[in-house]
């Protein structure tokens, strides 16, 4: 039997179960843009005199990011930093520069090893933690100072709800409050740090994986090897399984925990702000003596030389 898209009554040919829903492609599309703007809207993201900068790992998150933002009339560059991991760092690189090519859009490419001096698997010994952990935190940091020193006004990423429903599961597993009150789409500019945003909030990965293909976004497929056995991936996992017994739960959970959110977490977003001070080696906000990135500096430098 022909499925019925629910906007325009045309043959219909993708089913949201989440939103117990069927369209063509062309309402689903408008569908998309319409969670985007939506989130972007609720949560005073963004505003057209922006100057935004995505990063972009080269996966399907953050092009369908890039794309979508453009589409709506922002001005977006991206900001891609090569980890340099074989088997996936040439594909990533090469996504987000064809990408950039074929929108016209401009994209800054940085190494992580030129600005370390050192290799991801060389910092992750020097500060005794997990690959991740470190790669996040170079990532992080060099992308907001570069937003900053190029200014740009807002930073976004590509997190959407299966990501952040994951991580709120996790935080509220622990009962870690200070990620809950830091988990929030937007974190407003303080001294040294750019706005964040993450406009994909409201959508799911499978609604991206569709939004990239009817855009024909081409984009790397190959994982970081790393990212595999992350914890991540059990709550994502927990998640998922909820989501196929009981349709619409992750954004249920997700946008009951941002109205409550307001209440419980009404100034905490701002993380204490008595507690931070400016790195006093380079203005990076932090609680420590030093910044967790100037830390690692000083871990790398301070390794025995080879002969
Ligand atoms: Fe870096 Fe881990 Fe992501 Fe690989 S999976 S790019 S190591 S954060
Ligand atoms: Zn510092």
């Amino acid at each position: 039997m022909m499925m019925k898209c629910r906007v325009c009554g045309g043959q219909a040919t993708i089913k949201l179960e989440s939103y117990n829903t069927k369209l063509c492609e062309r309402d689903f599309l408008a569908f998309f843009e319409r969670r985007v703007k939506n989130a972007i809207k609720d949560f005073d993201m963004l505003n057209h005199q922006d100057r935004v900068l995505v990063a972009v790992s080269g996966g399907k998150d953050s092009l369908a990011l890039w794309d979508v933002l453009r589409r709506l009339g922002y001005q977006v560059s991206g900001y891609h930093l090569v980890v340099n991991i074989p088997g996936s760092s040439e594909d990533a690189l090469q996504k987000s520069q064809a990408f950039a090519e074929k929108t016209g859009a401009e994209l800054i490419v940085e190494n992580l090893a030129e600005l370390i001096d050192a290799d991801i698997k060389a910092a992750a010994r020097a500060m005794k933690k997990p690959v991740c952990s470190v790669c996040g935190m170079v990532k992080r940091y060099r992308f907001n100072q570069l937003a900053s020193e190029h200014g740009f006004t807002a930073v976004v990423t590509g997190h959407h709800l299966d990501d952040e429903s994951a991580t709120l599961l996790g935080n509220l597993v622990h009962w870690q409050e200070d990620y809950l009150a830091r988990q929030y789409p937007v974190l407003p500019v303080r001294p040294g740090m750019v706005k964040k945003a993450k406009p994909l909030v409201y959508v799911s990965k499978k609604e991206i994986e569709i939004y990239a293909r009817l855009r024909d976004i081409a984009f790397a497929s190959s994982e970081c090897p790393y990212a595999e056995g992350a914890t991540s991936l059990v709550y994502k996992d927990l998640v998922n399984s909820l989501e196929e017994k009981m349709p619409s739960t992750k954004i249920f959970f997700l946008k009951t925990f941002f109205k409550k959110y307001r209440t419980y977490f009404k100034d905490a977003r701002l993380e204490n702000p008595a507690e931070l001070h400016p790195c006093p080696e380079c203005g990076y906000p932090t609680s420590g003596p030093v910044c967790n990135f100037c830390q690692l500096k000083h871990k790398l430098a301070s390794r025995p030389k080879k002969p």
